[in-house]
């Protein structure tokens, strides 16, 4: 396919994409064992999830959060909105060590945002905007590759460098949202674990795979970052392979 073509760095793309595509079908798998291993251990304090958030929010002096329940499984998560902790089928109610870890760090990100923390607000203020631009910016992007490969005049290629050019920006916004988010997904579990070390939820042991479980979720937010990457290489390279 002609949109495939990529210039003199087409390699080094395919090399990593295959490289990436290997990575995240590991890290899912391991992420699933994890959270199925652990599905079945209660923790020592036999204290179920929402006994453990509403422990964490007090201890914090956080106010004003409900928590409720959220159909599915894994998928928790804080709804900075609605001020709600939204746990699933798996966490509420329930006292596994991967229901305390998983309802722990979505009560980091509740913590998070009562908190003055500058990159939760920044990732909130681009949110928005990168769900819109993820949307479209990658066609803009390839109708200006499009333009470009098909034009006639030096005029018309340049309408199209630049039709490109402004898809690739639009798409950078999505490639920071995901910079933005690594972290804040790190630490929220570092201020989950840290509760359930703290008010002696689960024993050492337990302890250990609870940090396992949430380190292997937060990679899949490593990859989303670095496939983003990715696709912003890949845009740059069909655009500059066409330039004349
Ligand atoms: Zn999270």
């Amino acid at each position: 396919m002609w949109l495939g073509y990529l210039g003199d760095y087409s390699g080094i793309f395919y090399a990593a994409a295959i490289g990436l595509m290997i990575f995240s079908i590991i890290i899912q798998a391991r992420l699933n064992s994890l959270v199925k291993k652990y599905s079945d251990v209660p923790v020592a304090s036999g204290k179920d999830a929402n006994t453990c958030v509403r422990e964490m929010l007090q201890a914090n002096e956080v106010t004003g959060v409900t928590i409720d329940y959220v159909a599915g499984s894994m998928t928790d998560n804080y709804n900075p909105k609605k001020d709600t902790i939204n746990l699933s089928d798996t966490t509420y109610g329930k006292n596994s060590i991967t229901a305390v870890a998983v309802a722990a760090h979505e009560c980091g990100h509740a913590c998070q945002a009562h908190s003055n923390m500058i990159t939760y607000k920044i990732r909130q203020l681009i949110a928005p905007v990168a769900s819109i631009t993820s949307r479209f910016s990658v066609w803009i992007a390839i109708i200006g590759v499009v333009i470009m490969s098909s034009a006639k005049s030096y005029e018309m290629s340049d309408l199209g460098y630049n039709i490109s050019t402004i898809g690739i920006i639009l798409y950078s916004i999505v490639v920071i949202f995901y910079l933005v988010t690594l972290p804040i997904e790190r630490n929220a579990s570092r201020r989950g674990l840290k509760a359930m070390k703290e008010f002696g939820w689960v024993s050492d042991d337990q302890y250990i795979a609870a940090k396992k479980v949430l380190w292997a979720a937060g990679d899949t937010y490593a990859i989303a970052l670095a496939s983003s990457a990715l696709t912003l290489f890949r845009l740059l390279l069909m655009r500059n392979s066409r330039k004349r």
